[in-house]
């Protein structure tokens, strides 16, 4: 079988970019990346690796270098502004359900550990190489240009360079990310110790016996919301006019902005340490293409389909393109396909799963920002049953949602490559027929159901 030498440019060494070139390895290319920065590195507080993302991080095994930095949390409680609870979610229920773990970790941690295991497999990540121009060439190959003026060529190039990305500037240059409302938030860490000391505090942090939980608690208003796992915080607000710059704010602001709330929560805010940020939340699309005309330079993250954060799947989705595209690849590197036929595929898979996303993220903004009235009572209704231990067939807690779990959460990137590539190979036929598919998803639907420990028996199944 023919196997065909792949170098991939990649700009942008965010989560995306890196662990679509740890993918690309893996498939058999070389992959050399392009970032600005003038060190790696994350900015910003905690971000959960949901269980769609969990299973790529120990395939690849990116898990056991991040180690004990990911974090896991027990249950999510759904509370009203004063802190009543209204929903509620066992999280290895879900875990069970869709068989990966749920973990919350620093950015910092999960990137340092995805760079780690690129550089292990021979990636080459150049940094201080803003990428400023591009160009399709007639011998099919890109040629890339930093500010430095350094130049490359590469059979393929990626743009994982984020929601201001020069690459879909380059592609699409009339797209522009907007922010859909006034919603924008801020993002804080206090340290667990604080919590754990304060004694009007650590009823959240401890159970009656002393013992440390970890827990995501979300407290929902309709000017705003928090959302706080192992006290990594996501402070939702509004702004008229809406704001599009991350700006560092004054704590005074933030204080002031969660008045009226359980008073557990607003103690902890005054423990926020200087140093928060203001975070616009951008749209980019959906769009009606991510890539050139010939194929060969194609959008993936953030630069592709960034979205509102509200489903915690912004990075979460872009490394879901990685690994999907990687997958794509490995069919060029087999002398199967060509980069174009990869990158069609690609879009084809990807585009729509983005495109939900970038919904239901939306949607759960909306559910969690409802003004008190009619359609908040019916949310509140909802989600009662959770309370008495129910598993309800539907739920407004869409992170516990049964249909919602398995569209996000139990999605297998990988696996929606193959299927895909397998359509491909059978011109346009599917190995596995959709009722095969079918049958797949209504097992996983009825897991969410089973009683506690019986998940993995069937999910080992899948
Ligand atoms: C408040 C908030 C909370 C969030 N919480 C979560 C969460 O819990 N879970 C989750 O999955 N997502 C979350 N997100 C979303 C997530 O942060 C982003 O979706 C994710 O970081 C996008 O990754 P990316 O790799 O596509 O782009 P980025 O992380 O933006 O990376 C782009 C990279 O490209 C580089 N670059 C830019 N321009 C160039 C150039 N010209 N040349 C070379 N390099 C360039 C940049 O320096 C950067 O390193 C949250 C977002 C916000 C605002």
């Amino acid at each position: 079988m023919p196997t065909n030498d792949l170098h991939v440019g990649i700009v942008g060494a965010g989560i995306g970019g890196v662990l679509c070139s740890i993918a690309i390895v893996r498939a058999g290319g070389r992959v050399t990346i392009l970032e600005a920065a003038q060190q790696l590195g994350e900015i910003g507080a905690g971000i959960q690796m949901t269980p769609n993302v969990s299973r790529l991080l120990i395939r690849y095994g990116i898990d056991k270098v991040i180690g004990n930095d990911l974090v896991r949390f027990s249950e999510l409680n759904m509370r009203r502004k004063d802190g009543t609870k209204i929903g509620y979610t066992k999280i290895q229920r879900v875990e069970e359900a869709t068989g990966s773990p749920w973990w919350l970790v620093h950015r910092h941690h999960l990137h340092n550990g995805l760079v780690e295991v690129a550089r292990q497999s021979g990636v080459e990540i150049l940094i201080d190489s803003r990428v400023s121009k591009l160009d399709r060439l007639q011998t099919g190959k890109v040629a890339v240009e930093t500010e430095k003026g350094r130049e490359f060529e590469f059979d393929l190039v990626i743009g994982s360079d984020g929601v201001q990305s020069i690459v879909r500037r380059t592609l699409f240059p009339e797209v522009k990310p907007r922010p859909p409302t006034g919603n924008c938030a801020f993002r804080a860490i206090v340290p667990y110790e604080e919590v754990r000391k304060d004694p009007l505090t650590r009823e959240l942090v401890e159970d009656e016996n002393g013992n440390l939980i970890k827990t995501m608690e979300v407290w929902m208003a309709p000017t705003g919301y928090i959302n706080a796992k192992d006290f990594n915080m996501v402070l939702s607000h509004f702004r008229d006019p809406p704001v599009d710059t991350v700006c560092p704010v004054d704590l005074e602001e933030v204080r002031r902005q969660y008045d009226g709330y359980d008073p557990r929560i607003r103690r902890i805010i005054e423990k926020i340490p200087p140093g928060v940020s203001r975070w616009p939340l951008l749209v980019t699309g959906p769009l009606e293409s991510w890539s050139s005309p010939e194929k060969n330079i194609v959008l993936l993250g953030d630069a592709a389909h960034s979205m509102t954060n509200h489903m915690a799947q912004g990075a979460a989705t872009s490394m879901e393109d990685g690994a999907f595209l990687a997958r794509c690849l490995s069919l060029v590197i087999g002398g199967k396909a060509t980069v174009g036929d990869a990158v069609t595929l690609y879009e084809k898979g990807r585009m729509p799963k983005a495109s939900y996303k970038q919904q239901v993220s939306f949607l759960n903004g909306w559910i969690w920002h409802l003004p008190d009235g009619p359609a908040q009572e019916a949310r509140d209704k909802e989600m009662e049953p959770e309370l008495r231990g129910e598993v309800p067939m539907r739920s407004p807690n869409l992170y516990g949602d049964p249909g919602c779990v398995q569209e996000c959460y139990g999605y297998d990137a990988e696996k929606h490559a193959d299927f895909e590539i397998s359509a491909f190979l059978n011109d346009g036929r599917a190995v596995r027929d959709g009722a095969a598919i079918q049958q797949e998803r209504a097992d996983q639907i009825a897991n969410w159901f089973l009683p506690d420990g019986e998940h993995y028996k069937i999910a080992s199944r899948l």
